[in-house]
């Protein structure tokens, strides 16, 4: 049969795209948004228990449905419609959400609806509009203009955590992307990382005047701002010759992988090097045998998956086509469900340490629940940081685990500030800290 000719079957075909700076482009995604609440439950089939069920931070916290996907789907299209004005609510309700991916890998075990795209294009609309960042969005970007980090520290401070022993080359295949929170505030991972690639005879070089990989400028719609910097930061990286580009940072893993490919319309594959977490690195190097974790970690330990190096991390393809009949696109879309993150390499790594006795917790891999530091919420809602924190630390305890490992610097806080604040005797490890310990110097 004729599709397109038969007018019972014929309806005309929209184009579209996925591009975040057009909010027309979410219409459909938010307007077919059927609130079966996909977005907020991990599905009964891969839980043990009614506990840990809930995957939406927001949600959970406010325990009102404009805080969930299902709601600022609601909010997000009557924005793009018209037919509602920015209030000081709905600005606090669309940034009140660590885009930590949950509802997008939710709802696309059912549907084919584009929340997470939906949920930055909203706040790209915000920015544009003149209602949005949040104010500590706007401090963190006066810093990044001034200072080129976040934390308004001295730039040439920035390479303070080079020791005497860590001699980074002029030139190597490999270039270490330190990151703000790894050059300021966890020094600690930095000089893991470096010690690491030391044991492994993997040399590296650092990035010339390192600069900020602009995670929260793009996390809070600030696309300009953002667009700037990953220009100038992949300009920097592809003049050094580098073949990798390593992190050990999930933030900016997936800045660099997934939305610095998405600001500038290109491919993960374009970028011309390829984008390494410090995981992935390590995993090949155990199996390779150029690395051996030999000394034990007697210790009961549990693996956090960060949302940016886990359901948020696969790789962007830009897409334009069109929607036709029953909301089919032309041509295929490959979407993003997240089922592809990294999750197999940090385990393989924490399991080939002798002494560690790893356990899952119920919410793992693209249904783990968020710590909630990330894109820009930790600085703008702590208070939502600090509960979702204490949330996942629950079920830290629920499964008796003594240390919980991430790959993340800012996971890793947000979890130790909770740790402190409610006096937990929970150990909080970076898993380069975790990996530095047990190999051979
Ligand atoms: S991105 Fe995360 S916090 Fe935001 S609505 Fe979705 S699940 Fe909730």
């Amino acid at each position: 049969m004729d599709y397109e000719s038969d007018v019972r079957y014929y309806k005309p075909r929209t184009e579209f795209s996925l591009d975040i700076n057009d909010i027309q482009n979410f219409v459909y995604d938010m307007s077919r948004y059927i609130k079966c609440k996909g977005c907020n439950w991990v599905d009964h089939t891969y839980m043990p228990g009614a506990k840990f069920m809930t995957r939406c931070p927001s949600a959970e916290k406010y325990q009102f449905d404009s805080y969930g996907a299902y709601g600022k789907m609601r909010i997000g299209h009557a924005f793009a419609e018209g037919r509602l004005e920015w209030n000081e609510k709905a600005v606090e309700i669309i940034y009140a959400c660590t885009l930590c991916g949950a509802c997008d890998v939710g709802c696309k075990r059912n549907l084919d609806l584009e929340i997470g795209l939906s949920l930055e294009s909203l706040r790209v609309k915000a920015v544009k509009d003149g209602v949005g960042p949040m104010p500590a969005h706007k401090k963190i970007a006066e810093n990044i203009a001034k200072h080129h980090n976040m934390y308004a520290a001295p730039h040439d401070k920035r390479k303070d955590w080079i020791t005497a022993d860590i001699k980074p080359a002029q030139k190597a295949d490999v270039l270490y992307f330190v990151g703000c929170a790894a050059s300021y505030t966890n020094k600690e991972i930095a000089q893991s990382v470096a010690k690491i690639l030391k044991a492994a005879k993997v040399d590296f070089m650092l990035m010339p005047d390192e600069h900020c990989c602009g995670n929260t400028l793009f996390s809070v719609g600030m696309l300009d701002e953002a667009r700037a910097l990953a220009q100038r930061n992949i300009d920097k990286v592809r003049k050094t010759g580098a073949k990798t580009l390593l992190t050990a940072c999930a933030e900016g893993y997936r800045m660099w992988k997934v939305d610095y490919p998405k600001l500038l319309n290109i491919s993960t594959d374009a970028l011309g090097f390829k984008v390494v977490h410090l995981t992935e690195c390590v995993d090949e190097l155990i199996k390779d045998g150029a690395l051996k974790m030999s000394k034990a970690f007697a210790t009961r330990m549990t693996y956090h998956d960060a949302c940016s190096l886990s359901r948020m991390s696969e790789p962007w393809t830009p897409y334009e086509g069109k929607r036709g009949w029953m909301g089919c696109v032309e041509p295929r879309l490959e979407r993003r469900r997240g089922s592809n993150g990294i999750y197999a390499q940090p385990r393989d790594i924490l399991k080939a340490i002798p002494g560690v006795n790893l356990v899952e917790m119920p919410r793992k891999q693209e249904n783990a629940f968020c710590c909630g530091a990330g894109r820009g919420t930790k600085e703008a809602f702590p208070d939502l940081a600090n509960f979702s924190a204490r949330h996942r630390l629950e079920e830290v305890k629920d499964i008796g685990a003594e240390t919980l490992v991430t790959a993340c610097p800012h996971c890793k806080n947000n979890f130790a500030q909770a740790v402190r604040a409610d006096s937990e005797q929970i150990q909080v490890m970076d898993i380069a800290e975790v990996i530095c310990a047990s190999i051979e110097s």
